[in-house]
């Protein structure tokens, strides 16, 4: 059952210290929304903490209150409420739940369709294409106030998790919000050139090896492409340019589920998957593997070696698109 957004505020109304946080390898949905309900909490005269396991991302820095954001700090602090934003399972917060006491309120917003519920206040809404939309439809609700901001931030969370409102998840009230939030401020020419139009050159590098590395399945329906810790090493990419490649390969026609396999630090990997298919559901094909996500876009962290896990996968991918047969 979802807390109503009148519940979470008045939760919200006696805590003088609030830490808000996000999933690690965040997005710009994940940012978005914690700089955005950061900022409301701070213009109710809050002490407010944002932090995530990743620290504030060089290519977020664009973001109104970019430098609300830190890495966790600190051991065993005290938080009178914890808001977590866009995250799905509680282990996606990193080592920022180690970091804090059990907070007294612990309020989950978010829109994964496999989101764990782990809070005592959850509102959890899988047909809303981002969290940002939701804080946007929360902010409304409650009287808070949209500043140039709180609109940016909402912008860049929802665009970033839309495909520049393009992906299924895009509805009409999606374009509402984004007309409310250009009403409240945007500079939709200059946000969108700092989103889209600013990525650094070794991003172009990474691109040019993921499409040269691209294997497709013989019917070319699945594509995949795997990182090297090798390869890392040797293009100098952060793990922040990996995000989006993945878009490129599955622009293909022919292609209904595109994967994206990365060798990470200590044998584990990392495992991006998008389906252009509703019948083909990436998220319970990650789930076999303990991920999970959207059913359009899902990830999971599997053991390695990075060719057992690719072919693991592949074989899983294999019978999810064989649904469509
Ligand atoms: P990504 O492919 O990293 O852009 O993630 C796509 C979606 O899957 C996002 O909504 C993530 O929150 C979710 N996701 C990615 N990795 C995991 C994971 N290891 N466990 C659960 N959900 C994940
Ligand atoms: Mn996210
Ligand atoms: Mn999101």
């Amino acid at each position: 059952m979802n807390a109503s957004f009148s519940e979470i505020a008045r939760a919200l109304e006696p805590a003088r210290t609030v830490l808000v946080a996000s999933h690690l390898r965040p997005d710009g949905d994940a940012f978005g929304s914690t700089i955005a309900f950061a900022l409301w909490l701070q213009s109710l005269g809050k002490e407010v903490t944002a932090w995530n396991e990743d620290g504030m991302l060089e290519k977020f820095r664009y973001l109104p209150g970019a430098d609300l954001v830190h890495a966790p700090t600190g051991q065993g602090r005290q938080f009178d409420a914890f808001v977590a934003l866009d995250t799905s399972v509680k282990n996606r917060l990193g080592t920022v739940l180690e970091a804090i006491v059990e907070p007294t309120t612990f309020i989950n917003i978010d829109h994964h369709v496999s989101n764990g519920r782990y809070g005592a206040l959850n509102y959890i809404d899988s047909d809303s294409p981002a969290t940002g939309q939701i804080v946007f439809e929360f902010l409304r609700e409650v009287g808070g106030e949209i500043t140039p901001a709180i609109a940016d931030n909402l912008f860049a969370a929802i665009s970033t998790d839309t495909g520049s409102f393009q992906y299924p998840n895009t509805t009409a009230r999606t374009f509402e919000v984004g007309a409310e939030l250009v009403r409240a401020g945007v500079n939709v020419g200059r946000l969108s050139q700092a989103m889209y139009d600013r990525q650094p050159r070794r991003r172009l590098e990474l691109l040019r090896h993921a499409l040269n590395g691209a294997k497709f399945s013989p019917d070319g329906r699945i594509v995949s492409f795997a990182l090297t810790l090798a390869d890392v090493e040797r293009l100098g990419v952060l793990p922040e340019d990996n995000e989006g490649i993945i878009d490129h390969l599955r622009s293909v026609d022919s292609v209904v589920a595109a994967v994206f396999f990365e060798e990470l630090e200590g044998g584990k990997v990392r495992v991006s998957s998008r389906s252009k298919d509703k019948r083909v559901d990436v998220c319970r094909v990650c789930a076999q593997f303990g991920g999970g996500g959207h059913s359009l876009a899902a990830g999971a962290r599997m053991a390695g070696p990075l060719a057992d896990a690719e072919a693991k996968f592949l074989q899983a991918l294999h019978d999810e698109v064989g649904r469509i047969d």
